[in-house]
């Protein structure tokens, strides 16, 4: 089912102005879910399907579906294969909104909430993941740690910034640590006077670092504390000794820049610490556990952006045997079992978005509750098994025309194969969700 299909007439009649226009009065309807309303869906209350939005999100999903279909799948073929995201492409997110959508209105931002990221994340994902995942970094990620960890003086230069005119970058990977990430094995060693850090090191497979103006980098002031020195810097784009040394070429999402960074004494003021110092781990690991949501998202976007593109084809294009090869039962049934994997991950990504902002609401109020980790890493995990088997699949629906470079079938089978991999693999998923079943069964 459509997440549309749950639009009020309100909604969908403000849903029929552009993005810019319609942003104020996304922000004047927003909805949050209060402890209350949580409370009282566990009890007594009528049950609401996992799939019913706010009126805010539906607006949001709504405005961001019609965007994409109009402005960036005209350009999607040619990005993918100039392996580059178009400038226009890039301006047009930060336009309207899509940049900033955690980032409260005071900074510049649109001020509304994690299900608005998360299903902005889906519907770019629809018509190009590696537009999606751009977005998704940029909110999840790296927006999420300058609100949750910035100073005010941080916040107040910074967010405004990547609300409206600087895409930023994650910096955790490493050649030597990947799934095992505090491995890492840049350095940040504090200068004599005591004024600023020097950084040392290297950085792989980091999503927007050619486009990005700001960095989130992970580097460790005492080796010898093990990941206890781990702690996240904001280095910016143009700094002294710190340069983008490659740019990959890659399977899939290939408009959206991976680079490898290197970091040659790079000065970092002793101020642009995020968070404290040595607690950079704990920043990485609950950043992740709520973007690998924004992953689920993507995928389960790109999952149904295949389907439609293949059904369309199937149901009103292609004849074969003198019918409509949609009138075949044997294409018929994989149709079918398609389109219920592709509710079912997306009734477990929606649910673990309920999940982490009930988790918040409790954890504001002071409230002791078991968190979302679990269900955030089952997201991800079938979210990403799904997008590859429905992309796979539709491919054989379309026959040779899904093979082609002409069209866009082929495109989301490549792209759906990085779902299993970054943010934490599937077997890191699995081990997640494995250590926690231990936790509560063993006796
Ligand atoms: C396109 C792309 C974009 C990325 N963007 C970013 C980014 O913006 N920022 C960033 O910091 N990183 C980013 N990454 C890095 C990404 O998070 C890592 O690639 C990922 O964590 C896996 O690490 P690895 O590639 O080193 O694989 P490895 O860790 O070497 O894993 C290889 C295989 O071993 C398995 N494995 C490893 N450990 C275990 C274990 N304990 N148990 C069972 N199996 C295991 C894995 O599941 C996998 O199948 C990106 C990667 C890609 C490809």
């Amino acid at each position: 089912m459509s997440a549309f299909r749950s639009l009020s007439a309100t909604a969908l009649r403000a849903c029929a102005r552009p993005l810019a226009v319609s942003r104020p009065a996304i922000r004047a309807a927003t909805v949050t879910r209060s402890l209350g309303a949580i409370r009282t869906f566990t009890s007594d209350a009528l049950p609401t399907p996992i799939f019913h939005l706010t009126e805010t999100e539906s607006m949001l999903a709504e405005t961001v579906d019609r965007y994409s279909k109009d402005t960036i799948l005209p350009k999607v073929r040619d990005m993918d294969e100039a392996e580059m995201m178009d400038p226009t492409v890039v301006s047009g997110l930060f336009e309207n909104g899509l940049m900033g959508v955690e980032i409260p209105e005071e900074y510049g931002g649109a001020g509304m909430g994690f299900g608005e990221a998360v299903l902005a994340v889906e519907y770019l994902a629809k018509v190009d993941p590696s537009v999606s995942v751009m977005c998704d970094v940029h909110n999840t990620l790296v927006n999420t740690v300058f609100l949750k960890y910035g100073t005010e003086a941080i916040k107040k230069e910074f967010l405004p910034r990547l609300a409206t005119s600087d895409v930023g970058s994650f910096c955790l990977s490493e050649p030597a640590s990947g799934s095992d990430a505090f491995a890492l094995q840049t350095k940040a060693k504090l200068s004599e006077d005591g004024s600023h850090y020097i950084l040392n090191g290297s950085k792989s497979w980091i999503t927007n670092a050619y486009e990005a103006g700001v960095f989130i980098v992970f580097a460790n002031v005492a080796p010898e504390k093990g990941y206890k020195g781990i702690t996240a810097f904001i280095v910016e784009k143009g700094q002294e000794g710190f340069e983008i040394a490659k740019k990959e070429k890659k399977l899939g999402i290939k408009a959206s820049s991976t680079c490898q960074l290197t970091f040659d004494d790079v000065k970092v003021p002793k101020d642009r610490v995020l968070g404290e110092v040595g607690k950079g781990y704990k920043i990485a690991i609950s950043i992740l556990n709520e973007g690998r949501i924004g992953i689920a998202a993507q995928m389960i976007g790109l999952a149904q952006g295949a389907f439609d593109n293949a059904v369309d084809y199937v149901f009103n294009d292609r004849k074969q045997f003198g019918q409509s090869i949609g009138d075949f039962q044997g294409l018929q049934f994989q149709i079918a079992q398609a389109r219920v994997e592709i509710e079912a991950a997306r009734a477990l990504v929606y649910n673990a978005v309920r999940v982490k902002q009930s988790t918040d609401a409790l954890t504001a109020a002071g409230e002791s509750n078991k968190g979302f980790v679990q269900e955030a890493a089952m997201a991800k995990l079938y979210a990403s098994q799904v997008a590859q088997k429905v992309a796979g699949s539709a491919i054989e629906w379309m026959g040779g025309m899904g093979f082609v470079r002409e069209g866009l079938a082929e495109k989301f089978w490549r792209d759906s194969k990085i779902g299993a991999i970054y943010e934490g693999t599937s077997n890191i998923q699995l081990q997640t969700i494995a250590k926690l079943l231990q936790k509560e069964y063993k006796r």
